[in-house]
């Protein structure tokens, strides 16, 4: 599975005011390219190609729990006195 170039024909270009797997643009992870193209798998690599984003929205909330955590255990050892 590599890049022979065909991807280039297909590339889509950056919508406005709106992202790019919302405007049915898939990405090839394989070619690094974001392709207006209807099918499921790469017609450059064969690649199967990807809708949309991976876990976004879950990834930022994860990461916002994290820090709140971080954020509350500090507190508690400023509580402890230092002797
Ligand atoms: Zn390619
Ligand atoms: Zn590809």
């Amino acid at each position: 599975m590599t890049c022979k170039g065909i991807c280039s024909r297909h590339k889509a270009q950056k919508p406005v005011g709106m992202g790019r797997y919302a405007n049915g643009q898939k990405r090839c992870q394989i070619c690094e390219i974001f392709l207006k193209w209807e099918g499921l798998w790469c017609p450059c690599c064969g690649y199967r190609l990807r809708t949309k984003p991976r876990n976004l929205k879950y990834k930022a909330k994860l990461r916002q729990r994290e820090t709140v955590i971080t954020v509350h255990e500090n507190m508690i050892v400023k509580k402890i006195p230092s002797g």
